[in-house]
């Protein structure tokens, strides 16, 4: 195992990462900004290293300024999170030419799944079902037309090296498909510096599943079963579940082994994620994610696997404990994302100051959180600050857990995504699992109105407390006169 490891990422999943490193005696070392001087996970860590400026550009991303910690602080290997460098290839090669090891796939294997077209042709070639469309850049309009016109209409045009839910057109009808052509191409430029856009078909109301993937360098391929990430926003996860509602024995089986042969096609190692779409009966694969998922601790829960220290193992050079048969689901697990947006303003990001921190707890219940009382939220990154997971039994021992859960977290001074979720696990859409990646648009009037009822009951109950928190007449009586003698006793000396 590694003397010392470098975490090149910030708040929650810092944390989450020297918290494996901890126990498996490893020292850990944090970078960070200007604005993340008195965050938590700079604290937790062994040692801190200052690496730039407030934007990420000239901090988290900043390759030479990581390289120089890495090197100084005589960290063996680099943990990069998810985001930031998680998936740059290049930040592999520079790790590699100082002698460092990346805590993920090779190189290679994440510059090939970085791009959806080339990963779209390995897994065809690798016999994984594919969404039905085109596995190489469309640039002309009329062989657009061509290729939508044989796809048939919904399509979908996409940026090969598309990600966080960027770079997407969904297109009904012929005379939309040229605009959406232009302004995927320019968007994909813009954010990812390549224009490469391809098409396919456009799946209406699947559901999203996704399986975890662990794999040592030995060679051995499992997978650590599925989670369902269905209620998304603008593409974006914001509640995840494991195991998805639909999944059964035999399922799992057909879709995990896709999923195994999807990453040992590509000579996958360490941690990752096969994405499918699921829609009447059928699955497709979409994209595979060659780093640890904002969403696994659900997986976690329900698996009792520590997914992030089997990364450090694997990094290490251990071969996997696990077999397959060991992997069992225990009971259900949801993930609430805590953003500090307001759900009621379209999700507008709220930075500043928490004036007022208090986490759940009780049985089956986790906070991975970066922030605490009297912090303040830089507004450089995104706006997840915690990951809320609730376990239970069953799915709903679960959904009144997390309910149970929400009520109990407190955070004053930003508005935050906790009435969102609050209102989405009333929902009996939701309860009865009729999940899509479109529900949070179809049920949007209900979600709203459940919301606004949670935030009144929520200010009803407030004031509930502070009437019956009066003190009798009897009590506040002798606590006058212990005050006024104290005030007397302690007075200073003239
Ligand atoms: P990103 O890399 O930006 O996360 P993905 O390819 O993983 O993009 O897709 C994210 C989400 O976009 C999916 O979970 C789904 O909701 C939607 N999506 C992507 N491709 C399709 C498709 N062909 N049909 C329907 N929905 C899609």
């Amino acid at each position: 195992m590694f003397n010392k490891v470098l975490v090149a990422n910030r708040g929650e999943i810092a944390i989450r990462v020297m918290r494996a490193c901890k126990e498996l005696d490893v020292k850990s070392v944090a970078v960070y900004s200007e604005a993340d001087k008195n965050s938590l996970f700079a604290k937790y860590a062994d040692e801190a290293y200052y690496i730039g400026g407030p934007s990420p550009a000239e901090s988290y991303l900043n390759i030479p300024h990581i390289m120089d910690a890495a090197l100084e602080s005589g960290a063996e290997a680099i943990h990069p999170g998810y985001g930031f460098l998680a998936e740059n290839p290049q930040f592999g090669e520079e790790c590699e030419k100082n002698g460092l090891k990346l805590i993920g796939p090779k190189g290679s294997v994440i510059r090939d799944m970085g791009s959806k077209i080339i990963s779209r042709k390995l897994m065809e070639k690798a016999g994984v079902p594919v969404v039905p469309g085109t596995s190489r850049g469309v640039n002309d309009p009329d062989e657009a037309q061509e290729i939508a016109g044989a796809i048939g209409y919904p399509v979908i045009v996409k940026a090969s090296a598309g990600g966080g839910g960027i770079g997407m057109r969904t297109v009904y009808e012929e005379d939309e498909l040229l605009r959406a052509l232009e302004s995927t191409q320019s968007v994909a430029g813009s954010a990812f510096g390549d224009s490469t856009v391809f098409i396919e078909k456009y799946i209406e109301e699947p559901r999203h599943i996704e399986f975890q993937i662990l794999a040592d360098e030995q060679g051995q391929t499992i997978h650590v079963a599925d989670r369902e990430c269905s209620i998304q926003r603008r593409h974006q996860k914001l509640i995840e579940e494991s195991p998805s509602p639909i999944m059964t024995p035999e399922l799992r089986d057909q879709m995990g082994s896709a999923a195994v042969k999807a990453a040992a096609s590509i000579g996958y190692s360490n941690a990752g994620t096969v994405e499918f779409l699921y829609s009447e009966g059928e699955f497709y694969f979409l994209e595979m994610n060659t780093r640890i998922q904002v969403e696994h601790p659900i997986t976690e829960m329900v698996t009792g696997v520590d997914l992030v220290k089997e990364q450090l193992k694997i990094a290490a050079g251990q071969e996997l404990n696990w077999r397959q048969e060991d992997i069992v689901v225990r009971g259900h697990a949801i993930e609430c994302r805590i953003n500090a947006e307001d759900p009621l303003t379209d999700f507008a990001p709220n930075p500043g100051k928490i004036t007022g921190y208090r986490s759940p707890g009780g049985l089956g219940v986790r906070v991975d959180s970066g922030v605490y009382m009297n912090y303040t939220i830089p507004p450089y990154y995104d706006s997840m600050i915690s990951k809320l997971i609730a376990w239970g039994n069953s799915r709903p021992e679960a959904i009144n857990r997390m309910r149970r859960a929400l009520s109990e977290y407190v955070i004053l001074g930003v508005k935050t995504t906790i009435p969102f979720h609050q209102s989405m696990m009333l929902s009996p859409h939701f309860q009865e699992a009729k999940l899509h990646t479109h529900f949070v648009d179809e049920y949007k009037k209900e979600i709203m109105a459940n919301m606004e009822k949670v935030i009144a009951e929520d200010r009803a109950r407030v004031e509930r407390l502070k009437s019956t928190f009066r003190p009798s007449k009897k009590v506040a009586a002798v606590s006058a006169a212990v005050n006024s003698y104290l005030a007397h006793s302690v007075a200073p000396k003239k």
